[in-house]
């Protein structure tokens, strides 16, 4: 399959007739809503999606999409590069009467007067979604050392970068 920059808006009820495949990016430029809840987005989102017609006729668009940001440690204020991943099976509805009797495997989607949905929306929604809530370094690649982070609150002087020693004589004192 050949990287495509992908549509904005897709027709899924056809797609879903013409079995479409699709592999391809929305460019780090493109994902303005995405731009707002990160510090940065690093790369393109990766996004593969296939439109079908399940068993029970409907029309279904499964896909996954990844993208890297840069976020901000909630620990110690630095930046942190992070991979966003998610998975989404959607089925198309012209109304949310319709998307109350969706199985529950699927997620509505409203499409428009031409029956086109919106594609880098609905993309830049699952991507936002997978941000974790509170984004953190692992405890070994943290500005904030282990000891801090054991230890809790110590005196202000010791909180910028305490010496090795004074994190013992803080011990000792315990
Ligand atoms: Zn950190």
């Amino acid at each position: 399959m050949q990287k495509v920059k992908l549509p904005l808006t897709v027709n899924p009820q056809k797609d879903a007739q013409r079995r479409l495949n699709y592999a391809g990016y929305y460019a780090a430029n493109q994902l303005k809503r995405l731009a707002k809840s990160v510090v940065n987005v690093l790369s393109d989102a990766q996004v593969t999606l296939s439109f079908y017609i399940d068993p029970q006729k409907l029309v279904v668009m499964k896909g996954e999409a990844q993208v890297e940001v840069e976020l901000e440690c909630q620990r110690c204020g630095e930046p942190l590069k992070q991979t966003l991943e998610c998975e989404f099976a959607y089925s198309p509805v012209a109304s949310w009467d319709q998307a109350e009797v969706l199985p529950q495997i699927y997620e509505p989607i409203e499409f428009n007067e031409f029956g086109e949905i919106d594609l880098i929306g609905t993309v830049e929604d699952e991507l936002i979604l997978a941000l974790p809530l509170v984004p953190m370094h692992s405890p070994e690649h943290c500005e904030v050392s282990a000891q801090e982070q054991v230890f809790g609150e110590l005196p202000e002087e010791l909180a910028n970068k305490p010496s090795p020693f004074a994190v013992l004589a803080n011990l000792k004192q315990k």
